[in-house]
């Protein structure tokens, strides 16, 4: 039975200590690569609209992750992941689906809770047989997240945590989740960082996600861990494809053949225009069949071997069996 590294964290002490430096890099907040250095211990607001406490926007069971993760009808473990979305971030994607609670910061307000509610809210999503924790946009509440662990994991908490980042995160915060994350889940954006600024207001994006994500692949290595058909450790690599192939695909590619030509990746198809996106014309519509048979193309030229590739989504895609498959969100 697999048991996550974190409780053996806890178990030395160990993850008290790095809970004690996360929440001391507040102070003077580094946590992310926009080095904002204001003083979120005493709720000094920056780039990322957010205090001490975390904003949790909503909380469920979610079925659109990855297979290994959501499980399957053969393995009896179609359980899906007990995802935590955290409200604001540190990117200003103009296409985001999540916008209205990533960059609205009046209303997220209303969704901070305590650190004593989120090692809850990790508990009561467990008590419903998911297969992980899965933190959704984790990066600016790296430290509330792991000042919750300490308390979650003495009251019962043994699943694995996967780590949903847009990969804008620092080298340091990403070595102290060492052993304390299975799952890293970045999603890597751009390759350009003209488009970076362009589309998520964000000067050095791939700079600083490719750090991230060598460090990442520093850990875990490009072997994953299943049992029972589900991921237990690993790094999958998430790329959305963008029209216009404003993401860069190819440069991505090509940085990730060349660190590990087995990672796996998550290639994903469904980008649709929304938020700002609707009004900018290069990404004002959904990807064609050709631009992402294109990326699969350029997967089998860099010899990258380890794809997970969904069915191309078609020019209308709206998800309609998603709906049905989330649990209502939970406040
Ligand atoms: S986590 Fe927020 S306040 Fe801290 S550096 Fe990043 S954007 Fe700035």
């Amino acid at each position: 039975m697999f048991e996550p590294s974190y409780i053996r964290l806890f178990e030395s002490g160990e993850l008290s200590k790095r809970a004690g430096i996360l929440k001391q890099m507040l102070a003077d907040c580094n946590i992310c690569p926009k080095d904002c250095k204001v003083n979120r211990l005493e709720n000094k607001i920056a780039a990322c609209y957010s205090g001490f406490n975390p904003v949790v926007s909503s909380y469920c069971v979610h079925y659109g992750e990855e297979p290994t993760l959501v499980g399957s009808k053969e393995d009896r473990n179609e359980n899906g992941v007990g995802n935590i979305f955290f409200g604001n971030c540190n990117l200003r994607c103009v296409y985001c689906q999540n916008y209205e609670v990533s960059q609205n910061h009046k209303l997220e307000i209303k969704n901070e809770v305590t650190i004593e509610r989120l090692a809850e809210i990790m508990l009561e999503l467990q008590s419903k047989n998911v297969n992980a924790i899965g933190f959704v946009s984790p990066t600016h509440f790296v430290p509330q997240i792991v000042l919750a662990l300490e308390l979650a994991i003495p009251m019962g908490l043994k699943l694995p945590l996967v780590y949903n980042t847009n990969c804008y995160d620092s080298v340091e915060v990403i070595k102290l989740l060492n052993g304390i994350i299975d799952v890293y889940l970045p999603d890597v954006k751009y390759s350009e960082n003209e488009y970076g600024y362009k589309y998520s207001k964000i000067k050095n994006y791939v700079e600083h996600s490719r750090a991230a994500l060598i460090e990442m692949h520093r850990q875990l290595g490009s072997n994953i861990v299943l049992e029972n058909g589900l991921l237990r450790r690993g790094l999958i690599i998430r790329h959305l494809i963008l029209p216009n192939d404003l993401a860069g695909s190819y440069e991505t590619l090509k940085f990730i053949s060349e660190l590990d030509n087995k990672i796996h990746l998550s290639i994903m198809s469904q980008y649709y225009p929304t938020h700002k996106a609707l009004t900018i014309d290069l990404l004002s519509r959904n990807i064609r069949e050709r631009e992402y048979e294109k990326v699969l193309d350029w997967m089998d030229e860099l010899n990258l071997e380890n794809g997970c590739m969904q069915e191309f989504e078609s020019e209308n895609y709206y998800r309609p069996d998603f709906k049905d498959r989330v649990e209502p969100f939970k406040r």
